[in-house]
């Protein structure tokens, strides 16, 4: 199945924001990719470019069924994850979470094959520790509005290290902070595509609480840098690894740098806090750097110019 250094790379999730770019990016490397997704979050339009390439292959399923495929390496990214869209049928979000694991475990397990998980910030809660370390074990309401993901994610984690040592697969399990960039669905209400969105239409600036709460919003070209070298390191690498950008702002920040980018008429307006919202979130990436190598490169300023470009031309 395999020739020289190209592998067949499942990627679940893959017509979703973060796994569209991932796909891009496997393809260039020259691999074959076959790109899982249910279409709750995602859509055809994120892989529409990819469709004619000979090595891309699409395939609408849902992880909570068993999926019998042949491939070398996993990444696993399928759950809906923002707010809005996890809160929308909390028991699907914690079922994609926990049997969509154990199913792309399971079929690891069957192939003997690499598989990463892409585990969350979330798994931290709202946390008393910062920034917040890998060693960290979290502040998580249990029975909360976020706990169909927060919880579904940390029990994702939880058999991802079970069926290491139990069954000896080799995982990769990496903790992702707020991310953005091109591709995010404009209405996910998560916190860049609401307020360059509202930006572009001159419309209300919305703060939910007083826009003093922390966010470390890291591009998307940086974080999938972070997962291929990830995966790449030797077999005793397991994780979980933070992968973020440090560069920590408050929300008001950023509405004031998206409002000096846009050249926007809008104004901020305040919303209430939505419950269990964490006060503050930064990644200790000390461990990235030492064992990938990684950090990112891009400054927040240009990467929301890139992604102002993306949702204007989506505007039209
Ligand atoms: P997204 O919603 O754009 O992508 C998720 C994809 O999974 C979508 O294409 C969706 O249709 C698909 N999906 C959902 N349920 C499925 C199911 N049962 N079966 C098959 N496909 C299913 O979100 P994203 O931002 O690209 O996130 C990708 C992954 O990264 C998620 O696992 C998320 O929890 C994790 N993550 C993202 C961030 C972030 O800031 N973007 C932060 C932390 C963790
Ligand atoms: N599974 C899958 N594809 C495979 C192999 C397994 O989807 O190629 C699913 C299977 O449905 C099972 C789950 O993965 O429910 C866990 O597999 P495992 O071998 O750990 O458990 P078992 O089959 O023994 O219940
Ligand atoms: N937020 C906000 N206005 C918005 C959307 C979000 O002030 O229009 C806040 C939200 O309350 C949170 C932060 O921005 O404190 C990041 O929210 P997001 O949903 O993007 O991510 P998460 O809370 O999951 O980190």
């Amino acid at each position: 199945m395999r020739y020289g250094n190209t592998k067949k790379i499942l990627v679940t999730g893959g017509a979703g924001f973060l796994g569209s770019h991932l796909c891009e990016r496997l393809l260039d490397q020259g691999h074959e990719v076959l790109c899982v997704d249910n279409f709750f979050t995602g859509t055809r339009r994120n892989v529409a470019h990819l469709l004619g390439e000979p090595r891309f292959e699409l395939m609408r399923h849902d992880v909570t069924f068993p999926l019998y495929v042949e491939v070398d390496e996993i990444y696993n990214l399928a759950c809906p994850a923002s707010p809005v869209h996890y809160q929308f049928d909390p028991v699907q979000t914690a079922k994609t979470s926990v049997i969509g694991a154990i199913n792309m475990l399971g079929l690891a397990k069957r192939l003997k094959a690499k598989v990463f998980q892409a585990s969350t910030s979330e798994v931290y809660g709202d946390p008393e520790v910062h920034p917040q370390p890998e060693a960290y074990w979290g502040r998580v309401n249990p029975i909360g509005y976020r706990s169909c993901y927060d919880e579904g994610k940390r029990c994702a984690e939880t058999l991802f290290f079970d069926y290491h040592r139990q069954h000896g697969i080799p995982i990769k399990v990496a903790r992702i902070f707020n991310t953005y960039g091109p591709r995010m669905h404009p209405n996910d209400g998560r916190v860049v595509s609401n307020l360059v969105l509202q930006a572009l239409r001159n419309e209300d600036i919305t703060l939910y609480g007083d826009g003093s709460q922390t966010r470390s919003f890291c591009y998307v070209d940086d974080l999938i840098e972070g997962f291929l070298r990830l995966m790449e390191t030797d077999a005793t690498v397991t994780g979980p690894i933070n992968i973020g950008n440090p560069g920590e702002f408050t929300i008001r920040q950023l509405a004031e740098l998206v409002v000096e980018l846009t050249g926007s008429r809008s104004e901020m307006v305040f919303r209430p806090l939505p419950p269990d919202d964490p006060r503050q979130r930064r990644p200790d990436i000390t461990q990235a750097r030492a064992v990938l190598d990684w950090e990112p490169t891009i400054p927040l300023r240009e990467g929301l110019r890139k992604t102002i470009a993306y949702f204007e031309k989506s505007l039209g």
